[in-house]
């Protein structure tokens, strides 16, 4: 009897160390365990599925609408490994569209290790040039991957997927590179978005006094959430229901400012940073609008 409860033990204690390698092995292998981004797939009932990638202080939305994908800026080149497994993600091996809104490193920077890695159908960018080596590498990328390049004119529209995409601005050319920013917006059936790269208030002033078009229920918030920029007139103009601030953790540029969120407050539009929530993830069925974060933020 002795002998037979010895061995009920040893079975009973080499199926517990085979289940605990069961687990232990369930752990290493769940990317979502690890902290790996698990593949990415939109919503089926999608028409539009934008996504505000986390890249630190910087800007990239990859957007995909019906096969179609677009990325509007690539971050900061320090980002560039997180961009390119975001794309892999989310099953992007070539776009259809890139975007380069400004010639700014935090918005180019991570654009010539896209080029490497991903096919580009095409790139619009506005008619301005930096000297800068963020900006030469982003030209010999292009014209090492030989992608043509168009430079979009207020008016402009072009269909992507099941979307419209109208170009807003820039209506001058203005000596700052914040303001040559390229502005869409984004129709998705009742729905849209806005992209504001990081125009500045001769750029909102001008786009305002224009009277094109803005109203949107997703407004990316120009230039990280400065203060100098988003104004009351133009958030009334807009009306969105969220905003999205692309913003880096304890950036050296206070974005987004104290006073911007509150303008937001204020309106009673809700804000969602990247810093604080990782990558922000909305789709449209053309109705509205649905938002998931990565991480929640805390407050
Ligand atoms: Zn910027
Ligand atoms: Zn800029």
């Amino acid at each position: 009897m002795a002998e037979n409860g010895k061995g009920r033990r040893r079975a009973l204690g080499g199926f517990a160390i085979f289940l605990l390698i069961l687990i232990i092995l369930a752990i290493c292998c769940d990317p979502e365990i690890r902290g790996l981004p698990s593949r990415r797939e939109p919503a089926a009932d999608a028409a539009l599925t934008v996504y505000f990638l986390d890249v630190g202080q910087g800007d990239a939305a990859l957007l995909l609408s019906g096969g179609e994908s677009m990325l509007i800026d690539g971050g900061p080149r320090d980002s560039s490994e997180t961009l390119l497994t975001d794309l892999e993600s989310c099953g992007v091996t070539r776009l259809d569209y890139l975007i380069a809104t400004h010639p700014h490193e935090d918005h180019i920077g991570g654009l010539p290790a896209v080029l490497e890695q991903v096919t580009v159908e095409e790139c619009r960018m506005p008619d301005d040039t930096a000297d800068t080596v963020a900006f030469e590498r982003f030209l010999t990328a292009l014209e090492e991957q030989d992608v043509s390049v168009d430079v979009p004119v207020p008016g402009d529209s072009f269909s992507f997927g099941s979307c419209t995409v109208t170009v807003l601005a820039p209506l001058s050319a203005a000596e700052e590179h914040n303001n040559n920013s390229i502005v869409l917006r984004i129709t998705c059936g009742k729905t849209a978005f806005l992209f504001t790269g990081d125009m500045e208030d001769a750029e909102e002033g001008e786009l305002l006094r224009s009277g094109a078009e803005c109203s949107a229920n997703v407004l990316k918030v120009a230039h990280h959430g400065s203060q100098y920029t988003t104004s009351i007139d133009f958030l009334q103009t807009v009306r969105p229901e969220i905003a999205v601030i692309s913003c880096g953790t304890d950036n050296d540029y206070g974005h987004p400012h104290s006073a911007l969120l509150r303008r937001l407050d204020d309106l009673g539009i809700t804000a969602y940073r990247t810093d604080q929530c990782g990558t922000i993830t909305i789709t449209s069925d053309g109705k509205e609008v649905t938002i998931t974060t990565e991480r929640e933020a805390q407050p």
